[in-house]
């Protein structure tokens, strides 16, 4: 638990947002955990070439861009390749920067369907008996304003470190505390913020996150709002004006699944691996 993932002082989240703005713009890796992020958490997708996907090998089509990545699964398509994976960031990306509003997010969805649709067209010509799946694993909330809970916390409850840890993303957060006491008097500090609300012990059970190392505690964001400062920094321009991972219902947060045989119903994000695995007949 003591490492620099804990370290909340100002000093150090100044370091990291100035860190985060003049290293890699994009990620938001902690100060001090580069190395251990970029050999261990390095993302599947980045690694290009053949890998499996719902239990079948496929080819992957992933460039620095939308547009190079779907030029590269046309080529894909033309050579006669039967599974493909299209990997896509760009609405991801362009939804933190801008929000689901933003001029520069509708043109990337706007692009980004267009493509696909032709892709989809192309494929079908090339299989007729083929499947296309379109997915995306979340949607874009827009962000309204930020509220702080480390450093309020920090002058009622003392640093993190002994008696309790905290660790918040941009939207959870997450307590662990040495007493029962310590965990009632934070807990009843958290419930009194109307912005958060806990995740109770059912949501925890339907979510797979009953485990107290996840947290003896864990809050989430309502619709709208951010942590800042989180774990990974202060935000020097305010912020971003689009997160993902919103729990309240909302067309906007939630993600999509489109393939011949959707239903067009809401999926449980759980079950979305099983949909998929029996849409391409596993
Ligand atoms: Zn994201």
């Amino acid at each position: 638990m003591k490492n620099s993932l804990d370290q909340i002082d100002t000093l150090n989240n100044l370091y990291r947002a100035f860190e985060r703005k003049l290293t890699k713009k994009h990620d938001n890796i902690p100060f001090g955990e580069r190395a251990f992020f970029e050999c261990k958490g390095k993302y599947k997708f980045m690694e290009s070439g053949e890998c499996t996907v719902f239990g079948k090998k496929v080819v992957k089509a992933y460039k620095k861009t939308a547009e190079a990545s779907f030029d590269e699964a046309e080529e894909q398509v033309t050579r006669g390749e039967k599974g493909i994976v299209v990997v896509l960031e760009i609405l991801d990306h362009v939804g933190h920067e801008v929000g689901s509003e933003g001029t520069k997010y509708i043109n990337a969805a706007k692009m980004v369907i267009e493509r696909t649709k032709k892709l989809f067209n192309h494929f079908k010509e090339k299989n007729p008996d083929g499947t296309c799946i379109l997915i995306s694993d979340h949607g874009m909330g827009d962000v309204l304003t930020g509220v702080d809970v480390l450093n309020p916390m920090k002058r009622l409850f003392g640093l993190p470190g002994e008696k309790y840890q905290v660790y918040n993303d941009s939207l959870y957060l997450r307590i662990w505390a040495d007493s029962n006491d310590m965990l009632l008097k934070i807990g009843s500090y958290l419930n009194k913020i109307d912005c958060l609300y806990q995740i109770d012990e059912s949501n925890r059970q339907k979510n797979g996150v009953t485990k107290h190392e996840l947290g003896d505690l864990i809050y989430v964001l309502k619709n709208g709002y951010y942590f800042n400062p989180n774990c990974f920094g202060v935000s020097l321009r305010g912020g971003v004006a689009g997160l993902h991972g919103y729990m309240e219902p909302l067309d906007q947060v939630s993600g999509i699944l489109v393939t011949e045989f959707g239903s067009g119903e809401m999926i449980d994000a759980m079950n979305v691996f099983n949909t998929v695995r029996d849409a391409i007949g596993k």
